[in-house]
């Protein structure tokens, strides 16, 4: 048969025939451990009979009405919902359907309070390095990837950004402590640069996801980049489309450690693959100007629409029903324990860390200096073509220009149990022990 699909790359991947719980079949009939919920997507589990339902349900009533036209039910209630779960932090919600989606929402209503404040010179948006923030224009020029921004540099303006806070890599003669710290700092000397009153908002991660591989900030880190947002007015912008909706063991990222942002980006686990659907939670007080002037001048056809809604809301109710979230916190515990019994049996695993089921294993050409593999090496896709012929999936990362190492994301579905996490450490361990072999064999 002729394919006539192009993405990344010409390997030709196995064709999904279904998938059940954790579990997926290729055509051939092969299983694999989906270690990644897909794209940390599937938050509750391939094929949920409640989510089925909910959804037939819905189609059985009206599956889309636009928001110019008709208020729908769902997107009231999710709205609604979203806003208890954010415990009376945030009581205005923007749906979409994308993480990428959600960013530019996120960027595009801080510009346009901005606008409406009577402060059109800010327009300075700050970001991290390494990131991931999307793929539309906007969200891309919040990314540092050079090879995913290099191509269409020139179509964006080229945003400051700092340091994304490690706790593996921290410079010599700096506590963790010290250098998370230091890395909120630069953020107010990136704003004194551009002019704090020229500056519109930053962004971040709560947990750095396919970018820094699970790394977890330092207590002290989000504290002070909120200290320093508000000294200089800028808005606080959280990035939760991978950490959201109870993947790192809470409801959202940014309570581990109570941090308050003005603007909160939710997706994947929302719709938990089901129907893409995606949200912006935020305050009045953001959106009062920008209403008061003439309404948000931005939205999507497919935004909040009754069947997206529908899903996310029963996505919620499985999670909420089954206590995944407190699962993800548990039996992610016990993972991160395993992966690092793992680490101890294969010297170029650098690094195990992470938080709930958002897990990483970073791998290293040596661990004592914490040298990244070369690049050309592409170890991390040497490691996901291994883990697949073993039946497990697992989401990749290269390494970048020797900044950080490749990683492989462990980010299963929240309803994972301890067994199931043993199949996926002894599948791993298989995997890394086929690229040793055939490295040994070189
Ligand atoms: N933000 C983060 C933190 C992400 O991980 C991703 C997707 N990997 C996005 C935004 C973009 O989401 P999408 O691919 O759904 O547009």
């Amino acid at each position: 048969m002729p394919d006539h699909l192009f993405y990344q790359s010409a390997v030709k991947l196995p064709t999904i025939a279904r998938a059940q719980g954790v579990y997926a079949w290729d055509v051939d009939g092969k299983r694999y451990v989906d270690a990644c919920s897909g794209a940390i997507v599937a938050q509750i589990g391939h094929g949920h009979p409640a989510v089925r339902a909910a959804m037939l349900d819905q189609l059985d009533k009206v599956a889309f009405a636009y928001r110019t036209q008709f208020e729908n039910q769902p997107a009231l209630d999710l709205a609604q919902r979203l806003v208890d779960l954010g415990g009376g932090r945030f009581d205005r919600v923007f749906f979409s359907s994308g993480g990428s989606e959600s960013v530019e929402s996120a960027l595009k209503i801080a510009r346009q309070y901005w606008v409406c404040r009577g402060e059109p010179q800010r327009k300075v948006f700050i970001a991290r390095k390494p990131s991931y923030h999307g793929a539309t224009m906007g969200a891309l020029s919040m990314t540092s990837y050079t090879p995913l921004t290099q191509p269409f540099a020139p179509m964006f303006p080229l945003y400051p950004k700092v340091a994304s806070p490690t706790q593996y890599r921290v410079p010599a003669g700096r506590s963790v402590a010290e250098h998370a710290l230091a890395c909120a700092d630069e953020l107010e000397a990136a704003i004194l640069e551009a002019g704090a009153a020229h500056v519109a908002a930053f962004i971040a991660e709560p947990i750095g996801g396919a970018s820094t591989g699970a790394e977890v900030p330092h207590a002290g880190y989000f504290s002070r980049i909120r200290e320093i947002c508000s000294r200089h007015g800028v808005l606080l912008i959280l990035d939760e489309v991978m950490t959201g909706m109870g993947r790192t063991g809470r409801w959202f990222g940014y309570e581990h450690w109570d941090v308050r942002a003005d603007i909160v980006c939710l997706a994947k686990g929302l719709g938990a693959g089901y129907y893409p659907v995606s949200a912006i939670m935020t305050r009045a007080e953001v959106t009062d100007p920008v209403l008061a002037a003439g309404g948000f001048q931005h939205g999507y056809t497919y935004a909040g629409n009754p069947l997206a809604s529908a899903t996310a809301l029963a996505v919620i109710d499985v999670i909420e029903r089954e206590g995944l979230v407190e699962n993800a916190a548990s039996t992610g515990a016990y993972l991160l324990q395993s992966l690092e019994q793992l680490a101890s049996r294969h010297g170029f695993i650098g690094d195990v860390r992470g938080r709930g089921f958002l897990l990483a294993v970073e791998y290293v050409a040596d661990r004592a200096s914490k040298e990244p593999f070369a690049p050309a090496l592409c170890f991390g896709d040497a490691i996901t073509r291994a883990a697949r012929d073993c039946g497990l999936i697992v989401y990749p990362r290269k390494s970048l220009m020797g900044e950080t190492g490749d990683h492989t994301l462990i980010a299963p579905p929240l309803i994972t149990t301890p067994a199931q996490c043993d199949e996926i450490v002894d599948l791993l361990d298989a995997a890394c022990t086929a690229v040793q072999r055939t490295a040994d064999a070189r």
